[in-house]
């Protein structure tokens, strides 16, 4: 079976968390500090805090902006639910927009048609390895909290994403571009922002009390963490190597291929296409040749609220007809052209 998406890790990273075991100091130590500052050189900001996850990321940028019942966050419809959640564990009201169905980014005017007085943050989901329209959210005038889980080292007008919103939020689970097994990270700008969350991340050792959390990384999850990102950028030159060869075989078939935009690169989290076809039939027929195909979103967030399909016309028609490939570091060409050959020989054959 050719699976959908796999992590890549090296020898030399398994034995580097190895060594971390041994060492005796395996909770949040020196390699989450050395992480941080990896991590913010890599993007050039002053203020980066670790913790286990893009969920606790979320939570806390969502707790660090202040945002309280009665208020607002504009959200995709086209994302998972963490991002649904975050907006729910503080209690505020989620606002839900489409997205443009080119390149499944948060559509600028479904947001501001959400906006109002209330609306406290628009989180903006850098969708599958494409940049959303940044210069579009910064000029609504509120704050814009960037959710990079699935796109980090993707560059907007070539400064990387992460580094213009008033807080950013990463994930590192097993399958995102980079992992520490599970993992997140907060980036921003503001110190105000980065002691907030550095003190809600640990709830040990504090004078005075209030409400905090353990969302701590480990010293292990930072040590795989460290050479992740070291290794980033090759990761990502073997995605958009896989994309291309992708690009070339399945051109002729009447499928939608991905879009390239001159202000965007697409660092190729996934590889999607639309494709105006039954999908599960699609899905089926892959698998049964041994291909893992998925669709890229398992449930749009406007269904799950029970909102009406004629108001998120672009997020309804890209989920009847966008089919996400395997694509990751490991995969083989062999494996590329095998993939390219069943799809072909499947949509050849299924067409009208
Ligand atoms: C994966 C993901 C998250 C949540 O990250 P976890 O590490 O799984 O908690 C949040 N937002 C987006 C867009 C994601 O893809």
């Amino acid at each position: 079976m050719i699976h959908h998406s796999k992590p890549t890790i090296s020898k030399k990273e398994i034995e580097a968390a190895v060594a971390v075991l041994k060492s005796g100091l395996i909770a949040q130590g020196p390699v989450v500090q050395k992480f941080e500052q990896a991590f913010r050189s890599f993007f050039g900001l002053p203020y980066a805090c670790a913790v286990n996850s893009g969920t606790s990321a979320l939570h806390l940028a969502m707790l660090a902006l202040k945002i309280k019942p009665a208020d607002e966050v504009i959200i995709p419809s086209y994302a998972c639910t963490a991002v649904l959640n975050a907006v729910n564990y503080v209690g505020a009201k989620p606002r839900i927009a489409d997205i443009n169905p080119d390149d499944f980014n948060i559509s600028i005017d479904s947001v501001k048609n959400k906006l109002n007085k209330r609306t406290k943050a628009i989180i903006a989901v850098h969708m599958f390895g494409v940049p959303a329209d940044m210069d579009g959210l910064l000029n609504l005038g509120v704050p814009v909290i960037e959710d990079c889980a699935l796109s980090v080292g993707a560059k907007y007008n070539n400064k990387p994403i992460g580094s213009f919103g008033a807080v950013s939020i990463f994930s590192f689970y097993a399958t995102k571009m980079m992992t520490t097994m599970e993992g997140g990270m907060i980036l921003t700008k503001r110190r105000n922002i980065h002691n907030f969350v550095l003190d809600a991340r640990d709830y040990d050792n504090k004078v005075t009390y209030k409400l905090r959390y353990n969302y701590k990384m480990s010293d292990v999850a930072a040590s795989l963490g460290l050479s992740q990102l070291k290794s980033l950028s090759q990761f990502i030159s073997r995605r958009q190597k896989i994309a291309a060869m992708y690009n070339k075989g399945l051109s002729g078939l009447g499928l939608q291929l991905p879009v390239s935009c001159r202000n965007k690169d697409n660092v190729y989290f996934r590889y999607i296409v639309r494709t105006g076809r039954n999908l599960d039939g699609l899905i089926n027929a892959l698998g049964r040749l041994g291909i893992e195909a998925k669709r890229p979103i398992f449930k749009p967030l406007h269904n799950y609220l029970g909102l009406n399909n004629k108001d998120y016309p672009a997020t309804a028609e890209v989920y009847i007809s966008a089919l996400s490939l395997p694509i990751y570091p490991s995969l083989k060409d062999s494996e590329v052209k095998f993939i390219i050959e069943k799809a072909r020989y499947i949509l050849l054959k299924t067409k009208n």
